[in-house]
């Protein structure tokens, strides 16, 4: 059975998922908050995320840099002048669109309509224009391309503008320029300007990494698709420091890794693929993302970046401080490398997308039986070390000491995984809850259990059930958890 966003945004929020932000006053755009199962399974993959980078890899460690940062941050990694997108509003309807994204909406008609060339041209002529800054020439072509505003479908444009998408505030108390501040829009600097305090404090060799996990703030204008694109949302940035002319090796060998990762978190390879930049953003001299197929089509979920020395080298000279690593290894010569900056390559996977991608991969409706016993099930198929709670212990009935048993077993499961007790309805109707909320095991507790010490697991995605004995289920479950 096809899936489309609005199942996903309708399952989210009735099982606790993920909620509308402010709800209660009809909501806050691109703003959400993870609800009780959301929380857990967000954790669960920002967990699964931080043991692969830095339990896993002697060379990586993690730090937690503060969301504000120094202002001259922001100058010198180029979100001052250049972290914009080119804006225009249709004067009837005052709606705002992004000049880039209509663009892109036509050149996809085109490939639709059967002429792929006419839609690369176009998508062509807007990079020209794009990278020469050349906002007039993009409002033409927008034009020219009789392109009209869906809602009040007229072509009355406004000129394109740029629009910064930093949010900026004040700290302290004053009200002026001097103190004005930014949201940082991505984790990366708090880990660029930490570069050194780790290297020297941890007695870090390059190559190197730093992790991180935090929020980032971004003013997006066109923010849809859910969770896809939001204004507050969270990064799992890796930066690893290497010697000049190495990185296209780790680039390369950072692609393959983080690419098994999402494959071992349950996301399926035809699932996901490279898209290679041909159009590089300024720091980068090698960029690919890996996409994940959204019900809405193949979407970024993560960014693989050779930023060179951009970043340490800028941070140098703004804050006039040496950014620069003594290699002592020795070059083919047999003299050290010496003095440099490092370049790095980087990782950047977005928590929110990773979630929604889980989420959609994870959501299966399917039908079972024949004839009469035909029936839907709705659950989610998601990885066990992902799931929210991993095991429900459930008494077939309440009375002579089923409950009691049960309740016993839950406690001794508690403190390995994330275990619940449920004893509330029948106990079809509470196998159907927990595959809505995707726990992949249920253990019932009936009255052979109190003869002989075994209960049921029945297993979520196939409903198949298994006899097992109790002391067997810490083990058996606690293996199946694990990524
Ligand atoms: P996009 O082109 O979709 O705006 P980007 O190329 O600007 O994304 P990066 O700056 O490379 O994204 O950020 C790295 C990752 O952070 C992205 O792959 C994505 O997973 C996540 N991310 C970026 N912007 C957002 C957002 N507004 N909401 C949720 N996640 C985001």
């Amino acid at each position: 059975v096809g899936t489309s966003l609005q199942d996903i945004i309708g399952h989210a929020k009735e099982y606790g998922f993920v909620f509308p932000s402010s709800e209660i006053y009809d909501g806050l755009q691109a703003v959400y908050d993870y609800g009780q199962n959301g929380v857990e399974l967000k954790n669960n993959l920002k967990n699964a995320w931080w043991k692969a980078m830095t339990q896993l890899h002697d060379s990586i460690v993690g730090i937690d840099a503060a969301i504000f940062m120094h202002p001259l941050t922001w100058k010198a990694s180029g979100h001052v002048d250049g972290f914009n997108d080119p804006m225009i509003d249709n004067k009837d309807s005052k709606k705002r669109y992004r000049a880039d994204q209509l663009l892109e909406g036509k050149a996809e008609q085109y490939a639709a309509e059967g002429n792929p060339e006419q839609g690369q041209a176009l998508l062509t002529e807007m990079g020209r224009l794009l990278s020469a800054e050349d906002l007039a020439g993009v409002r033409e072509l927008i034009i020219a391309e009789g392109i009209k505003c869906p809602v009040s479908g007229t072509a009355n444009w406004t000129e394109v503008r740029q629009f910064n998408l930093m949010f900026s505030t004040q700290i302290g108390s004053v009200a002026e320029d001097a103190n004005m501040i930014y949201l940082r829009p991505e984790t990366a600097q708090g880990i660029f300007v930490n570069f050194l305090n780790v290297q020297k404090s941890g007695r870090m060799k390059v190559p190197f990494g730093i992790a991180q996990i935090g929020k980032a703030f971004r003013n997006e204008i066109v923010a849809r698709q859910f969770i896809f694109r939001m204004r507050e949302f969270e990064q799992m940035e890796m930066q690893f420091f290497v010697r000049p002319g190495t990185e296209m090796t780790w680039y390369e060998a950072w692609k393959e890794t983080r690419m098994k990762f999402h494959k071992s978190i349950g996301l399926p390879a035809e699932k996901l693929k490279y898209h290679d930049h041909d159009k590089l953003a300024h720091y980068a001299n090698a960029a690919v993302d890996i996409e994940y197929e959204f019900p809405f089509g193949f979407r970024e979920i993560e960014g693989i970046h050779s930023r060179t020395d951009f970043d340490l080298r800028n941070h140098q000279e703004l804050s006039k401080k040496k950014q620069q690593y003594f290699d002592a290894d020795l070059d083919e010569n047999g003299k050290p490398y010496g003095n440099y900056i490092p370049y790095v390559v980087e990782t950047s996977v977005g928590a929110d997308r990773l979630f929604l991608a889980a989420f959609c991969n994870a959501y299966t409706r399917e039908t079972t039986g024949e004839g009469d016993s035909l029936k839907e099930r709705t659950y989610l198929k998601l990885h066990p070390a992902l799931a929210p709670f991993k095991a429900a212990v459930l008494p077939l009935v309440k009375k002579d000491g089923l409950a009691e048993k049960a309740q016993a077993i839950a406690a001794s499961l508690k403190s390995s995984f994330r275990t619940v007790y449920d004893d509330g309805a029948a106990i079809g109707k509470r196998y159907t809850r927990q595959d809505l909320i995707g726990t992949p095991f249920c253990i019932a507790v009936d009255y052979q259990t109190m003869e002989d010490d075994t209960v049921t697991i029945r297993y979520r995605d196939t409903m198949e059930q298994e006899r097992v004995s109790i002391s067997e289920l810490k083990e058996k479950i606690g293996y199946a958890v694990s990524v």
